[in-house]
């Protein structure tokens, strides 16, 4: 069902700083780039919250009907620190720490990864393309920008030439940042550099001896430079221009700026249509980053084993917490703050489950269709899940009018209301029920029968038969099994 055909949604658009209709190149189908990991240590809950909050994106698109193709890559090469001017690959320097191939590190990282996006339940990309298999398409757009005029070889390594661009382009109109003053701040950076000037990006660098990881290239052995690989791996999956290209804030300079100059340049049109960018989310007030060690890491939030949190949190919560405040919008991580969206999270479940004990009515004391456009037209409005969120609210506060008999619903209401919070809950927000599934309370109930067979066997040693016989009876009558063979009691669930 093509729900897109009528809603219509609004996108803020970092590019022009406005909220635009969106309308995608091809009808029904949408091309979406979102820059992936640097696979050099594990995710922190900030990363996180900017995959989560695209990983929403395309749940809503997927949910409208759209034919998503959402391409997220794997940075396993060329994320230089400084350019290479001064900096390492982290990669290279955690292979080093933990003496392993560069490509152990990749790996051990990238799993890491997917198992933590898994545990939140989010979905994998369509395609998730990595920059070392893509070394060949790096290199014929170096190429083709040298034959353009707009790179230049140096020593065995290739540089985009910024102030060539800027005469027939607009370079910074991303990031707001403007040639001149950039030129004006790193003057005396010039001297030391073999580029012609510092805001020169590296397109190719050529490989000093000790850099293992290169490849064979027309101006030397070397390794791609950062930016070039988005611009690579979207151009080939996406087109030369295609719909939305995400990523955090912090990307805007200078690596989607850079993206944007090779781009234009190689193509000669804007690569993308809608550039969105997430907002991060801090600890203490500042930025959750890995460099400076102000990070909590999904796995310290679900083992509770950190400093800031008392105790643990499903992955869930801590998704309800991330989408209570806009993709947009600076969000503080603290233990309080995760308490009371655990709170609220499972009111809006018990809400949603007592739906099933609802008595209906011939009249309904609310409109479901006006509140069901309501939830729609909050993530219609760039996605705004707080609004959404807000709205599941309003449909709690109804059902506990229901269950008080303050408040009717007919038959059909009733069913349109939970489809509603279920497509809402579980597909678009992609929450997942922790009041009833999942692998932690699996354990919690095998550990509550173990303890009651445990009770039983002592009570049969103690030929205490009435309370023995009380706990198998009692345990039947909610569907819990026992059978006594000769490993012991064993149990099964009905
Ligand atoms: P990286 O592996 O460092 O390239 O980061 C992966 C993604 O996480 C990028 O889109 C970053 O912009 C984003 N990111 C990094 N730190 C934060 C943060 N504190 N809050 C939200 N997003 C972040
Ligand atoms: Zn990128």
């Amino acid at each position: 069902m093509s729900l897109y055909k009528d809603q219509k949604i609004k996108i803020y658009n970092s590019l022009t700083k406005e909220k635009e209709t969106f309308t995608p190149i091809h009808e029904g189908a949408i091309g979406m780039y979102v820059c992936g990991p640097t696979v050099y240590s594990n995710v922190h809950m900030g990363n996180c919250r900017t995959f989560l909050s695209f990983d929403l994106v395309f749940r809503y698109l997927k949910h409208l009907g759209y034919k998503v193709r959402y391409v997220r890559n794997i940075t396993d090469a060329g994320h230089l620190e400084n350019d290479g001017e001064s900096g390492d690959d982290p990669i290279l320097k955690k292979a080093r720490i933990e003496q392993l191939e560069p490509m152990e590190v990749v790996q051990k990282y990238t799993v890491d990864f997917h198992d933590t996006m898994a545990k939140f339940n989010a979905l994998p990309p369509s395609i998730e393309p990595t920059a070392t298999g893509h070394i060949y398409e790096q290199i014929a757009i170096v190429e083709n920008l040298i034959a353009e005029g707009h790179a230049y070889e140096k020593n065995g390594s290739v540089y985009f030439d910024v102030i060539k661009f800027n005469e027939t382009h607009a370079y910074g109109k991303l990031s707001g940042r403007k040639l001149e003053d950039m030129i004006t701040n790193t003057r005396e950076l010039a001297a030391q550099s073999e580029k012609k000037n510092p805001q020169d990006f590296a397109l190719w660098k050529k490989a000093e001896p000790q850099h293992i990881m290169r490849w064979p290239s027309p101006w030397s052995d070397g390794f791609p430079g950062w930016h070039l690989e988005c611009t690579a791996m979207s151009t080939k999956y996406l087109g030369e221009n295609f719909d939305i290209h995400g990523g955090g804030m912090d990307l805007k300079f200078p690596h989607h700026e850079c993206e944007i100059a090779q781009a234009e340049a190689s193509n000669h049109k804007s690569p993308v249509n809608y550039w969105m960018h997430t907002n991060m989310l801090t600890l203490n007030g500042k930025k959750m980053s890995k460099s400076t060690g102000n990070s909590i890491l999904p796995g310290e939030l679900f083992s509770g084993k950190n400093n800031v949190l008392g105790r643990t949190f499903a992955p869930s919560v801590a998704k309800f917490f991330m989408f209570q405040a806009h993709y947009r919008s600076i969000l503080d991580f603290s233990n309080e703050a995760l308490e009371a969206s655990e709170k609220g999270f499972n009111r809006l479940l018990d809400a949603y489950h007592s739906l099933g004990a609802i008595e209906t009515s011939d009249k309904s004391s609310m409109s479901i269709s006006t509140w069901k456009q309501s939830c729609y037209d909050a993530m219609n409005d760039d996605f705004n899940s707080p609004i959404l969120i807000a709205q599941l609210f309003e449909a709690s506060k109804f059902i506990n009018g229901l269950k008080d008999g303050n408040a009717t619903i007919t038959k059909a209401d009733l069913e349109e209301l939970s489809a509603t919070m279920k497509a809402f809950l579980f597909d678009v927000l992609g929450l997942e029920d922790t009041s009833v599934s999942g692998d932690e309370s699996a354990e919690k109930l095998d550990g509550a029968i173990g303890l009651l067979i445990e009770l039983r066997n002592q009570a049969r040693a103690n030929k205490d038969f009435a309370t023995s016989d009380k706990i198998r009876d009692e345990l039947r009558e909610v569907g819990v099994q026992l059978k006594d063979g000769k490993e012991g009691t064993t149990y099964s669930l009905s």
